[in-house]
């Protein structure tokens, strides 16, 4: 019961008509569904109007109400001021972090570090929340996990301090950008308040970013206008848009808020942040698919030279475990399966059971990454070199069974048959074909 599949009821309504009737049914059906996700009423009628006017005006059609549709969401979308991320033209960029408790700061702040770093930037985060007991500890985990450097002072309760010494070290190192974790309260409260201010204060940061759960609907916007009056924010980062009911909320936040919407976050894991890009986001809404997107995640994270390669090894037959674990490694990085199905045009609808799957979690993929375990360098080169008595010995070591043993050797040797196969049918090419 997505947005995406309401606002398709929407569409569907003016599918084999093209009348006025027809135009009244599909803008009654657009308005429930824009309510139903969150968006706010004014909001909502006006751009319903809209989006009638401009279909009469261009012809009753299914056609035209889609594209009168699709520019009047990224007008709503779209707000003065910066998108993505911007660096001050005197380095360390200083961002402050700030939200509510459990909106996802923190997680946001590793998405973000893994986001520059990816980019080649050096990247400190400073560990500001004392509130909680955890959260250095969370921050902790999250920088190592990622490889960025943290600055934290367990003997020290005075976030302010922490956040100065950070912008300290990170002028003196000459890091690219300085990332503040705060803490963030049950609800707004003057000592939150205060608090930010006062680190505010003291660092002078470059931007301010609020994080706003998508999942709390309307609340989240009432809280980032109150931390706008308050403390002043220059961006929205809405985190967990991944849980589709609320989706809509990406509509009316940024509108409401009078501040641009910079990020989305679309997962729990590392990778799944984006930059909000409005006429994108309008298309992978309104089912539409984001190749722009995808092909620009895709880019930042592989190495194009390691592609080649991969690509030449499969032309000749000699594609290896070394290899399988690279490409599953690289998989990873691109984030939840989830966020990248919505990109693909057409896919989001047909891919149900495939959306919640998590591919390095899969059954199947321990069990492939178990037997590579067990195997010597050697063997991992050259599968060739597995003979009976090599692959009891994995068996053993990795703790599968022979038959599955054999079974995924043999899935493996037709898989890179079947891989050497399309790659010297156009390859890559092939590839975005079959998905176009
Ligand atoms: P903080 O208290 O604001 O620092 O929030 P945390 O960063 O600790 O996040 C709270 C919870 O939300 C954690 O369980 C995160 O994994 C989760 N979370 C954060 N961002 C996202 C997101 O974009 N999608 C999903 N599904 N979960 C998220
Ligand atoms: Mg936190």
């Amino acid at each position: 019961d997505s947005i995406t599949g309401s606002l398709k009821n929407a569409i569907n309504k003016i599918r084999h008509k093209d009348d006025e009737a027809a135009l009244k049914k599909a803008a009654a059906e657009l308005k429930k569904s824009l309510l139903k996700a969150d968006v706010h009423h004014k909001t909502t009628k006006v751009l319903v109007s809209e989006v009638e006017l401009e279909t009469k005006r261009n012809g009753i059609g299914q056609d035209s109400f889609i594209n009168a549709l699709r520019k009047e969401l990224t007008k709503l979308l779209t707000t003065e001021g910066n998108q993505g991320f911007v660096f001050s033209n005197t380095p360390p960029t200083t961002i402050l972090m700030t939200g509510l408790q459990g909106s996802g700061k923190t997680t946001t702040t590793g998405k973000l570090a893994n986001y520059l770093k990816i980019r080649k930037k050096k990247v400190l985060v400073a560990a500001c929340d004392l509130q909680r007991l955890a959260a250095v500890e969370q921050l902790k985990q999250i920088a190592a996990q990622i490889e960025v450097d943290i600055y934290f002072d367990d003997n020290e309760k005075d976030p302010v301090k922490i956040a100065v010494a950070a912008q300290e070290k990170a002028k003196k190192e000459l890091y690219d950008v300085l990332l503040i974790d705060t803490a963030g309260r049950l609800a707004i409260d003057e000592e939150l308040m205060k608090q930010l201010a006062n680190v505010k204060d003291a660092v002078k940061p470059d931007e301010i970013f609020y994080v706003a759960d998508a999942l709390t609907g309307h609340d989240a916007t009432k809280t980032a206008t109150t931390f706008k009056e308050k403390i002043g924010i220059d961006g929205v980062i809405l985190s967990k848009y991944d849980g589709d009911t609320k989706g809509g909320v990406a509509l009316s936040i940024a509108h409401q808020v009078e501040t641009p919407l910079r990020f989305i976050g679309i997962g729990e894991k590392m990778p799944d942040l984006e930059v909000f890009i409005p006429d994108r986001i309008v298309s992978r809404l309104l089912g539409l698919g984001d190749i722009e997107g995808l092909a620009e995640k895709t880019s930042a994270i592989i190495d194009e030279k390691k592609a080649k390669e991969v690509t030449k090894k499969i032309k000749k037959g000699e594609f290896n475990f070394n290899d399988f674990l690279e490409q599953l490694s690289m998989m990873s990085k691109l984030g939840s399966m989830k966020s990248i199905i919505g990109m693909i045009p057409g896919l989001s609808q047909m891919a149900g059971p495939i959306k919640d799957m998590d591919f390095e979690n899969s059954d199947e993929i321990k069990r492939i990454k178990a037997l590579i375990g067990s195997m010597t360098p050697k063997e991992r080169e050259e599968p060739s070199l597995l003979n009976p008595s090599r692959k009891k010995r994995i068996a053993v070591g990795s703790g599968l069974t022979e038959v599955q043993v054999n079974k995924i050797l043999k899935q493996f040797k037709n898989a890179s048959k079947m891989a050497k196969k399309l790659s010297t049918k156009g390859g890559m090419k092939g590839l975005s074909n079959m998905l176009s």
